[in-house]
């Protein structure tokens, strides 16, 4: 069978499992060319001849994303809601910044562990 009826990985492209029996709506239409629809966080395609082709629109699939059994390993999907993403990235910008006048001990270091939580959960290595 061709590698197109199968959804992919979004890692690695390697086959996940076989989706040529979901009921992707096919042809033009309001329902398939009403935003928004999305394949792993991508925007989706404007052009109506593109969505035509890949008749990308599935019932009420608003995105979605498929992680292989092997890059799952080190990859994971994340749910978030739009725009926090960037967010954090500014949070994690401002804390890797943090420099402290010294006032004693305890208060540096207390930031310092802070700094280093923060490293550590967003995976961060030095
Ligand atoms: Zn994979």
């Amino acid at each position: 069978m061709a590698s197109s009826d199968y959804r992919l990985c979004d890692v690695c492209d390697g086959k996940v499992f076989y989706d040529s029996n979901l009921n992707y709506e096919n042809g033009i239409s309001t329902w398939n060319t009403n935003p928004p629809f999305r394949i792993t966080g991508e925007e989706q395609f404007n052009d109506p001849e593109i969505l035509h082709k890949a008749g990308t629109r599935l019932d009420s699939l608003g995105d979605w994303a498929v992680i292989c059994t092997e890059c799952a390993k080190t990859h994971k999907t994340i749910v978030e809601p739009i725009g926090s993403a960037k967010t954090t990235k500014l949070i994690i910008e401002e804390c890797l910044q943090i420099t402290l006048d010294y006032k004693n001990d305890d208060h540096y270091n207390g930031w310092m562990d802070f700094r280093d939580e923060i490293r550590k959960h967003f995976g961060i290595e030095d």
